[in-house]
């Protein structure tokens, strides 16, 4: 199955992304987990994505087209995939579907997590990330059992440095606009499904993998 999963900055896709990953075994590919590890290793795409992601705006889409064409051409993604962050402009979009056209694959599903803005700054200012295995917390709403510690590998959390408060709200400016018009885009191809994402996480969960269940029978 080849799944779309849409929603602004903090929306939940990250989160969402683990048990659709497991239940669906196909691989999470995270256009912000990209970047991050590229800046981490300071290759020339990490140089690059490093000015925009700080600022909180978009990498040019001439990059990042080019990052995902070559991750989809990996074996593992021969059984579907699961794109987070990805497309998040119009060009983005049309250039995946040539990508898909050309590896004569389709999408199946849309899915955007609705969130209002209000909540997405709690959300992402309060987010806490594991330096080893990438899990993702919450202070409040998804608290790890050990302060700072992560449930999962014990390694150490951290805040993202795009999570401080001037650039959540530079990022949230920067993608409401362009989320507006990927949603028209794919309203019109009727794969598009809207799940209400101010619902507490397992909930969630399960409202997406019934939709995704229940095409598979
Ligand atoms: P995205 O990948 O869309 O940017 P994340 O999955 O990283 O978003 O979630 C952003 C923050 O919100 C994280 O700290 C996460 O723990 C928290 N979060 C995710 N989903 C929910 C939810 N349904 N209710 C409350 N907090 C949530
Ligand atoms: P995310 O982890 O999805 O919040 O993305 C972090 C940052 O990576 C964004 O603020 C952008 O700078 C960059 N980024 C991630 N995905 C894309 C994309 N599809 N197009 C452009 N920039 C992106």
């Amino acid at each position: 199955m080849n799944i779309i999963l849409m929603g602004l900055p903090g929306a939940g896709k990250g989160t969402q992304a683990a048990p659709i990953k497991e239940a669906l075994n196909i691989p999470h590919i995270s256009t912000g987990d990209m970047f991050r590890q590229a800046v981490k290793e300071e290759t020339p795409l990490g140089l690059e994505a490093k000015s925009y992601m700080d600022q909180g705006q978009l990498v040019p889409d001439r990059v990042t087209i080019g990052i995902v064409r070559e991750r989809l051409a990996k074996e593992d993604c021969n059984n579907g995939f699961l794109l987070d962050g990805f497309p998040r402009t119009v060009p983005q979009a049309e250039a995946l579907d040539q990508l898909l056209k050309e590896m004569e694959r389709e999408i199946d599903y849309v899915l955007y997590i609705d969130v209002n803005e209000e909540e997405l700054i709690n959300r992402l200012t309060g987010r806490r990330i594991c330096r080893d295995c990438g899990a993702t917390y919450h202070l409040v709403f998804a608290p790890p059992k050990a302060e700072g510690v992560c449930d999962q590998c014990g390694g150490e959390l951290y805040q993202r440095a795009d999570d401080s408060v001037e650039t959540v709200k530079n990022r949230l400016s920067v993608n409401i606009g362009q989320t507006q018009l990927l949603l028209d885009y794919y309203e019109s191809t009727g794969k598009l499904q809207r799940i209400n994402g101010a619902q507490p996480i397992e909930q969630v969960t399960e409202q997406i993998l019934s939709l995704i269940r229940g095409a598979n029978k």
